[in-house]
Formats: structure tokens, sequence, C-alpha cells
């Protein structure tokens, strides 16, 4: 990053969005959405740069230097998550987006993997209001994920939940979306305990 020093503005663009993905990516580990080495987060710098994890490295510990700048002109950038192409194609399509977050909640997945749901019903009253009467379930080919990116609030927020394997979930705010994550976690507890009735 020392080359972009000379740009103050950029550089303290920087230095907030890595305090914000670091804090955020200890939520997401604190709170068992994340495991080992996996899950990814990013965000976005400005029109054409983001800062997106390491390959290999653990949420719950990041460091700084965890977190690398990427142009979004980059094809396959040495180093980034192995998910860099889907966050590439989130920025590109939404202007909007400031940050992408992916992680394995524990019940989604179970459920999507129990199940052959296309929809979880969502049967909590916060779930309802912020997300709507369902939440979807995408359980075509990893290369169309970019074309199968759910936006519920045009402008704010959107998510795509891969069967068998996690959320990714993207938008303006980074507290909105781990309050997003939290909560289709609990839609997806819920729906689980109502079917094993
Ligand atoms: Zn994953």
């Amino acid at each position: 990053m020392k080359l972009f020093y000379h740009n103050m503005t950029l550089a303290t663009s920087v230095a907030i969005v890595v305090d914000k993905l670091l804090s955020a990516s200890r939520q997401m580990y604190l709170e068992g959405f994340v495991g080992g080495s996996s899950g990814n987060i990013s965000g976005r710098i400005n029109k054409d740069h983001i800062l997106i994890k390491r390959s290999g490295r653990r949420l719950g510990f990041l460091k700084p230097r965890d977190l690398i700048l990427v142009p979004l002109s980059a094809e396959n950038p040495e180093g980034a998550s192995s998910d860099y192409w889907i966050h590439r194609e989130i920025y590109r399509l939404y202007g909007w987006c400031n940050y992408v977050i992916h992680a394995h909640p524990k019940q989604l997945v179970r459920l999507t993997l129990d199940t052959c749901l296309e929809e979880i019903p969502i049967e909590t009253y916060e779930g309802r209001v912020y997300i709507g009467d369902y939440v979807k379930i995408f359980r075509g080919r990893r290369t169309d994920i970019p074309k199968n990116l759910n936006i519920v609030r045009d402008g704010e927020w959107g998510y795509i939940v891969e069967a068998g394997h996690g959320a990714y979930l993207f938008g303006r705010d980074l507290e909105w979306l781990l309050n997003m994550l939290h909560e289709l976690e609990y839609i997806a507890s819920t729906h689980y305990s109502h079917i094993r009735l």
C-alpha cells in the first residue's frame, strides 16, 4: 500500500475500510459463521479498487496485511481470495455496493442440504420486515452466481444463498450485512425446528 501514500485521500479511505473489514471479519468468526480459512470479505475503496482478503487467511485473525488492494480490472489477482471473481462481478454490477461478505452459516447450509427447498419461507418477524416472504436458494452452477443475485432493496443490499455452501451478502453498509447474515441464520434455524416437529 506504500504505493498510494502520496495520495492521502486514498490512504485515508484504505485505513478506514481496513478497520471496518477487520472488525466485521472478527464478528463473523466469533458468531460461528466461518471457521478455518473459510469465508471472505471485501470493501470498496473507490470506483475502481477494492480491498479483499488474501486466500488462505483466517477471517477471525486477519491483520491489515491480510487484505490486498486490487483494481477491479484485474482478472485473477495473485493472492486474492478464490471468490474474487464473484466479488468483482458484484461491484461491477452495482455501483452502490461498498462491501461483500461470504460465510457458511451452519443451520442455513444444513437446511439447503437436508431439503430440496428452492425458497425458505420466512416465519420470523424481523425477517419478514427486512427480507420479505422467502429466502431464495440457488441450486445452479457456480459460474451462474452473478446472474442470480437477489436484490432485496435496490441501492441498499442483496444476497445469494448457494445450496450446500453458504451465503454472499453485498450492499452499502457493512453493519447491515452482518445483521442480515445473522437474520438469515435465524430464519434457517427457525424453519429447521418447524419442519422437524
Ligand atoms: Zn465458501
